[in-house]
């Protein structure tokens, strides 16, 4: 298989360093390589390609830009261009990176104990155990402030209860961090894989996201030792800040599946002949090819420069929220058309437009929908809080 060429309409490729590039092109041929030959038959399936865990590892990709404990501390530019690669193969690919590097790592690496760190990192960022995130409940998705899950303290131990709903990696997870409000405090607790009145059934009723493990989280009294609460972080800051991480790599993410999109109703208009032309030649198509291509390149410049101000340590939230908000809406528009320029071809998963295109719906609606990202910009601009009573 071709080893895919991206779009590099405003010359980003001339800022990068050589190790940036090295860093994307190692992504981008495991992905064409080991990954494409197999997306279909487990996007079918509604499986997560798990055999490919180990090999993440190896290449450095799960917890890369943390530092320490067997990760590979790289840059947050190449730490984007790797997520911008995973998502160019599959929304699910790059959402199992995310999960383990952003939403599981990074907290033990900025919150946890010594022994949280040694039990758990060097494992995670080899493959060898996974991790999820229990944040979301059943009736507490947009508003997680008012989870119901509780953890209740018994001597050395704390009893929790509660559930918690569409968890990526839930299933197969060794390990989940799950939220929890201690008298009225959100703690994390790590909870482990056959603890007592933990279970994990999986959600099988997905049309998006179908390469991916999706599950809900039961805690029916479960007994967690003290030494299993993160002791660095209370409140909602903990989550938040991993969601922040996490939504720095969707905003790349979602350049990668724009750019597999374009580059597919690209290729196929080129050689598809309609009325007598290629279908490229057509001024409709090339309308719809100029503002795919804007799109794809506003997203990637906005990616970009967020990561050139997180390597400066002045990224804020905020600027997270617009990345996230507008890139994830832009692939999805690119993701549409494309599906669209394909015909009947675009509805089959012979192709990757529709399944992208089904992805994106799920990336739009989780780490904050499009919605909420809006409400975080209008308050950042107004200074009024209009996400319901405050
Ligand atoms: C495939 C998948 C994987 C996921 N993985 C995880 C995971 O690993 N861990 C985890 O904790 N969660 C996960 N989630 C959950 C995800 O974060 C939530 O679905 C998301 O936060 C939205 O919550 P909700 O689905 O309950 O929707 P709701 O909050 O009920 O929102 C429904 C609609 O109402 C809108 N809305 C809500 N509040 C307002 C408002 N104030 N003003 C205007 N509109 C509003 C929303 O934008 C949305 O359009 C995942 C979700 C999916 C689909």
């Amino acid at each position: 298989m071709a080893t895919f060429r991206g779009f590099d309409y405003m010359a980003i490729e001339e800022e990068l360093t050589d190790e940036q590039r090295m860093v994307r092109n190692t992504v981008r041929d495991f992905v064409d390589r080991e990954f494409l030959p197999v997306v279909k038959t487990h996007y079918r399936a509604g499986t997560f390609p798990l055999a490919l865990v180990p090999r993440l590892g190896e290449l450095g990709l799960l917890g890369s830009s943390l530092s320490g404990y067997g990760c590979a501390g790289i840059d947050s530019v190449s730490y984007g261009l790797v997520m911008q690669e995973l998502e160019r193969g599959d929304s699910g690919l790059r959402s199992f990176a995310s999960v383990q590097g952003a939403l599981v790592m990074y907290p033990i690496r900025s919150y946890g104990s010594e022994e949280q760190k040694e039990r758990w990192l060097p494992a995670m960022a080899r493959g060898k155990a996974i991790g999820c995130f229990g944040l979301t409940e059943p009736d507490h998705g947009s508003d997680p402030e008012s989870m119901k899950t509780r953890a209740v303290r018994d001597g050395d131990h704390f009893v929790l209860s509660g559930a918690k709903m569409w968890i990526t990696n839930g299933a197969v997870a060794d390990v989940a961090l799950v939220w929890a409000k201690l008298d009225g405090v959100v703690r994390g607790f790590l909870v482990e894989k056959g603890t007592p009145g933990f279970s994990a059934p999986e959600i099988h009723s997905k049309l998006s996201l179908r390469a991916s493990v999706t599950a809900e989280l039961i805690l029916d009294d479960v007994r967690v030792h003290r030494s299993q609460m993160l002791p660095g972080v209370q409140g909602m800051k903990g989550p938040l800040s991993c969601l922040t991480q996490a939504r720095y790599g969707i905003a790349w993410g979602a350049v990668g599946a724009a750019m597999a999109c374009l580059d597919e109703a690209l290729r196929y208009t080129s050689e598809r002949t309609q009325f007598g032309r290629p279908l490229s030649a057509f001024q409709l198509t090339q309308a719809k090819l100029a503002d795919m291509l804007t799109k794809t390149t506003t997203a990637q410049l906005l990616a970009w420069r967020l990561g050139q101000l997180k390597d400066r340590g002045k990224m804020v939230h905020t600027q997270v929220s617009m990345a996230k908000r507008n890139n994830v809406r832009a692939a999805l528009e690119v993701a549409r058309t494309a599906r669209g320029m394909l015909g009947a071809n675009g509805i089959s998963d012979e192709y990757q437009v529709m399944r992208h295109m089904c992805n994106l719906e799920s990336v739009e609606t989780y780490e904050g929908t499009y919605e909420i990202h809006t409400l975080v910009l209008g308050r950042d601009l107004t200074g009024h809080y209009a996400f319901g009573p405050q």
